[in-house]
């Protein structure tokens, strides 16, 4: 009975062919959905400069202890940092090669820490614009969309309502100004690639200080450099609304407030010198934010983490982390005079599936293992310092994150849509 042969019929090999058919195109939307490709033009995955793997700029933590805890006092500023892309794969790895295994980055200096869940609302696996949506507005949205709902509804940004009570606000990022990180805090659109409606949509929101690339979006189409389709000269306007507009490291040496719009490449930032770092942006930032009377609401982005990891770059992933790392350092150096200041560090999702392994204890030969070339559905971490740090442990939303801030600075009605 065993030898029996048996000859498949022509409708059965049709029948298979099907199944096989539907079982490709099954496994192949999954795996672009979890790779979860970010629409963007403005870089290239495969950095591969040389000084990639130089991080002698980064002077490690000596202590390794705790900041302090900061009680009895009200907050009145709020420095959020984000590592686009940085799970704790790549906080572990920046941490063994910038500060040793038993070392500490910044970040991990920070007494309180969460975890945060990133899905959005139609996919498993985030991408930035809906993480960072949930983020700046507590809803969470399909992937690729701005600050909106699914149905295309204006979303009110922690910042907005920040700028309703009177503060100050800022954008500090490696990516273009008009990336979707920074997008989700000052714009309102149904897609992350409408790069030029939501530039227009970060100068009506007057944000105090804008930092980061992006002048081909701000130059009339007749500019050689122009990637506009219209003749809106926004550096023209921004000047017009009373923003002072510098370009250079040196030009920010001398730049004063209460506008600035700094855009220092007409891409993303290249993230070398003569480029001002991102640290050096954001204590500029801090200079002119920190002299408002009602207090500042700023935004920190290490935006290029993500790229690095999309390209399975592991050394330009540890350099953008601790790139991003010494922008926390910046901002905890303000808190810790200040005292009146929360400093909250976190991610809008993981990317590359980052797993760090290896056997010598002086994290000489590490091995770095890639699970995708996309966005994983990973929890990230939160760290935070500051008054009112302690509510940020724990495990939850990433909508909550900007929740706790409404409610840190006592501002009701959040979230809500605007009108
Ligand atoms: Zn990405």
């Amino acid at each position: 009975m065993f030898s029996k042969e048996r000859r498949i019929s022509a409708a059965e090999f049709l029948l298979i062919i099907v199944v096989l058919l539907c079982l490709f195109i099954t496994t192949s939307a999954v795996s672009d959905e979890g790779a979860t490709k970010e629409s963007d033009d403005t870089f290239n995955y495969s950095d591969t400069k040389e000084d990639v793997n130089d991080i002698s700029f980064y002077q490690p933590s000596v202590d390794t202890g705790s900041f302090p805890v900061i009680k009895d006092s009200r907050v009145k500023n709020i420095i959020f940092c984000i590592g686009d892309g940085m799970g704790l794969g790549q906080v572990c790895l920046a941490c063994m090669k910038g500060a040793g295994i038993d070392g500490k980055l910044y970040m991990e200096r920070l007494p309180v820490v969460g975890l945060i869940r990133t899905h959005s609302f139609n996919r498993l696996v985030t991408d930035s614009a809906a993480s960072g949506t949930a983020l700046a507005t507590g809803f969470k949205t399909n992937n690729g969309m701005v600050g909106v709902s699914p149905e295309g509804k204006r979303y009110l940004t922690i910042l907005e309502a920040a700028k309703d009570t009177g503060m100050a606000t800022g954008l500090v990022v490696t990516s273009t100004i008009y990336h979707a990180t920074p997008a989700c805090f000052g714009a309102h659109v149904g897609s992350r690639k409408n790069m030029a409606k939501i530039a227009e949509g970060l100068l009506e929101n007057k944000i105090n200080v804008m930092f980061g690339g992006g002048r081909e979006q701000f130059l009339p189409k007749s500019d050689a450099n122009s990637k506009r389709e219209d003749e809106r000269n926004l550096i023209g306007e921004a000047k017009e609304a009373g923003y002072s507009y510098i370009q250079s490291a040196e030009e920010l040496k001398s730049a004063c407030g209460p506008f600035l719009l700094g855009l220092f490449q007409m891409k993303a930032l290249t993230t070398r010198s003569p480029e001002p770092s991102l640290a050096e942006l954001t204590e500029k930032a801090v200079e002119i934010l920190s002299k408002e009377q009602k207090g500042f609401f700023l935004m920190v982005e290490g935006s290029q983490i993500d790229w690095a990891c999309h390209a399975n770059n592991a050394g330009n992933a540890v350099r953008q982390t601790l790139l991003f790392d010494e922008a926390v350092k910046s901002a905890v150096d303000f808190a810790l005079k200040d005292k009146q200041t929360i400093v909250v560090v976190t991610a809008d999702h993981e990317t590359g599936g980052l797993i760090v392994a290896g056997k010598d204890l002086q994290c000489k030969e590490l091995e770095v293992k890639w699970t995708s070339k996309g966005h994983s559905g990973l929890p990230v971490p939160v760290y935070a310092f500051g008054p009112g740090a302690e509510i940020f442990g724990g495990v939850y939303d990433n909508t909550e994150v900007p929740k706790k801030f409404a409610g840190l600075l006592s501002i009701k009605s959040f979230p809500r849509m605007i009108e």
